[in-house]
């Protein structure tokens, strides 16, 4: 909220699209708690699974019925992925996979992409998006310089930089987000992530799909399914927990028993797994069928029409990037491709948006360096209703 000069709002409940803060501003939500949040808020199957796992202990340090049957759930979805180590944070899940494609590589070097988040990894908050991004941190203090030594940067989208990285580099693994968004969204250009595939095979790294927002939100199997590129290990999170807190990551045996206890790649959490995460997010799972996918495409296109009708009515030069479930209004009078364009943004512009919809009820994400994420709450009305505030709000922009 600082980022676009508002003080913070603090929330008193949610039902669906819709929450409301302590001074009784009602808000169409499209944040939905940075993504987990895709059947909405106080979801009834999301609150009876909880309630009922609840009542019969929240946590046994002992495997649960339960667990498996979501880790079925993943292989199912994601054939890349034929076993899972749960863990309870997308941060953990990173640091858990560099872990294990080092200990297979016996190579040190990670080569990320700039803009790119991974959750805060020590080693891999060198030029990292989304609140270091938001918050114009280019590496944060306290990280020793030891931990981001191995870690190798490249920009987004920029073939020739991946080649001369994995020739210049021994790389343990190259790690991506297969679509980022978390410097907005930054789709890649057609060709790149067939270019890490097989720059990873025949430098013999590992490609590391970071899933965590597009994993069951993009579509059932997330960017590796769309686009028919196969990473070697796969990072989950967010939407898997289903708003309680739970992550993943997986691949196939080979790699896996390489994890304690089955191989000697330590990695431990007490309350991973725990029964109620694994009940949000079987469930949130279980309702994310093909149709619920298509609603999700349907609701997010036309919340990226509308709001490019609604800038290019007013005069307000934006640039709306959107695929299912993800959409990122950029100040822009170009399209986005990698960090130093997203950096590039009239970010005044994008603040005075933020604020105009968040005057008009509709809560925006307050950094251009994150996405909207629509959930399956949302409805017609809460999409014509944000356009109506969006074109207002361009207009105000346009007018300063
Ligand atoms: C949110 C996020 C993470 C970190 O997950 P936490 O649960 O916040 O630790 C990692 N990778 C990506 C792509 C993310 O968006």
């Amino acid at each position: 909220m600082r980022a676009i000069g508002r003080d913070p709002v603090f929330i008193e409940d949610g039902a669906g699209a819709r929450m409301m803060d302590v001074d009784g501003n009602e808000y169409i939500d499209w944040v939905c708690s940075w993504g987990p949040l895709i059947l909405g808020h106080a979801h009834p199957a999301i609150v009876d699974a909880v309630a009922e796992a609840v009542s019969s202990g929240t946590s046994f340090g002992a495997p649960t019925e339960r667990e498996v049957q979501l880790a079925a759930e993943i292989v199912e979805r994601i054939p890349s992925v034929q076993m899972v180590r749960m863990t309870s944070s997308g941060t953990e899940a990173t640091m858990s996979a560099l872990r294990v494609a080092r200990a297979a590589t016996g190579r040190e070097k990670v080569l990320k992409f700039s803009g790119a988040y991974h959750g805060h990894v020590d080693g891999l908050l060198a030029e990292a998006g989304s609140g270091l991004a938001t918050q114009g941190i280019p590496a944060s203090p306290g990280v020793p310089e030891a931990a981001t030594r191995s870690t190798v940067v490249a920009p987004w989208n920029d073939p020739d930089a991946v080649v001369e990285a994995t020739e210049r580099h021994e790389l343990a693994a190259i790690l991506a987000e297969p679509v980022p968004a978390n410097m907005g969204l930054v789709p890649p250009e057609p060709g790149f992530l067939e270019l890490l595939r097989r720059r990873a095979d025949e430098t013999g790294a590992l490609l590391i799909f970071d899933e965590v927002i597009t994993g069951f939100r993009v579509g059932r199997g997330g960017v590796q399914e769309l686009s028919g590129v196969v990473p070697d290990l796969t990072i989950m999170g967010k939407v898997l927990g289903g708003g309680l807190p739970a992550a993943a990551f997986g691949g196939p045996p080979a790699l896996m028993e390489l994890v304690a206890p089955a191989g000697d790649v330590y990695q431990a959490g007490t309350l991973s797994g725990n029964p109620l995460a694994v009940a949000a997010g079987l469930q949130t799972l279980r309702l994310l069928d093909g149709r619920a996918y298509r609603k999700l495409e349907r609701t997010t296109d036309a919340l990226a029409r509308g709001l490019r009708e609604a800038a290019a009515d007013v005069g307000c030069e934006v640039r709306v990037q959107s695929l299912t479930g993800l959409l990122t209004v950029f100040f822009s009078d170009a399209p986005v491709g990698d960090y130093s364009a997203a950096r590039a943004s009239d970010l005044e512009a994008f603040a005075a948006f933020a604020r105009a919809l968040l005057d008009r009820g509709v809560y925006p994400p307050p950094s251009q360096f994150e996405a909207w994420f629509p959930s399956l709450a949302h409805t017609h009305e809460d999409v014509e209703q944000t356009i109506r505030a969006a074109r207002e709000a361009f207009a105000e922009v346009a007018a300063r």
